[in-house]
């Protein structure tokens, strides 16, 4: 049957491949982007994701399948914590309501490589204490301190421990809903042109983040793994961040996770 699957990120890359699948096989997806979206919204804002939430459950008829969360930015700047995390847990608790009405309800976003990597551990616990003035105002003192750079990773750290913590609560796990993120690690999109289009930036990325397995993943290898994550065959798998990422984590953290 034809799931209503909300998309975040829906007009670029992985989200439009995840969107772009999921219509092949018939599923209605509502997306929410900047532009170009069933949903147009600015999710760097409280008010933002409020009327999106609000406008993807009018569309979705109050009852949401899935949510796929990949709207996101890598702006050095305050923008990626506002985005990538806010943007993200705020949004999931407005539409989980509509997720408690499906029959098979399921959730996923995206995390990062970066995740394992230097990041602002203030900027990370304010996330986690949902302060997101005191997350913004750290944030801007790490962009007044030149260390602007350390904010993707620490939202994208932020989130994954989220996932955890999350998961395992009743209105998640109690409510019959699997809830995972993805960490990818180079994936070939708009996000990361500019970077991969220079011998140097290539070198840079090549270092933090060594791909063993097919080196940078095009959009559909990480869509492929969303679409599992949120498809009814996934009963049972919740709290996990699934690295599809050529073998990156592997390669840096070797067997330290267990
Ligand atoms: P992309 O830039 O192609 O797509 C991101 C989408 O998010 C865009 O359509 C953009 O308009 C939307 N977006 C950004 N800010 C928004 C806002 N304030 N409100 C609503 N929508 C907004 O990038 P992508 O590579 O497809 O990234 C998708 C997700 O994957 C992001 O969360 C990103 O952090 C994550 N990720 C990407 C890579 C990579 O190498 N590309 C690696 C790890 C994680």
């Amino acid at each position: 049957m034809a799931r209503q699957v909300v998309v975040t990120g829906a007009a670029s890359g992985i989200g439009a491949a995840v969107s772009a699948l999921l219509r092949g096989r018939g599923d209605e997806v509502i997306g929410v982007d900047l532009r170009d979206a069933e949903v147009v919204a600015d999710l760097s804002t409280r008010q933002g994701r409020r009327d999106a939430a609000g406008a993807a459950l009018r569309r979705a008829g109050g009852v949401v399948d899935a949510v796929v969360a990949c709207a996101g930015t890598a702006e050095p700047t305050e923008a990626a914590v506002a985005v990538n995390y806010f943007g993200v847990v705020e949004f999931l608790g407005a539409l989980r309501p509509g997720l408690v009405r499906a029959e098979e309800p399921r959730a996923a976003v995206i995390s990062s490589i970066s995740s394992i990597q230097t990041s602002d551990a203030d900027v990370a616990a304010a996330c986690a204490e949902r302060d997101e003035e005191r997350a913004l105002s750290l944030a801007g003192k790490a962009v007044a301190e030149g260390r602007g750079y350390q904010l993707y990773a620490a939202s994208k750290l932020a989130l994954a421990r989220w996932v955890r913590r999350t998961s395992v609560e009743p209105g998640w796990a109690g409510a019959g809903i699997p809830l995972n993120a993805v960490a990818p690690g180079v994936v070939v999109t708009p996000m990361t042109a500019a970077l991969l289009s220079t011998d140097d930036g290539r070198a840079l990325v090549d270092e933090s983040v060594p791909m063993p397995l097919g080196g940078y993943a095009p959009p559909e290898a990480i869509a492929h793994a969303l679409l599992w994550l949120v498809a009814p065959e996934n009963t049972h798998m919740t709290g996990q961040v699934v690295f599809v990422d050529g073998g990156a984590d592997a390669t840096l953290r070797g067997e330290d996770t267990f």
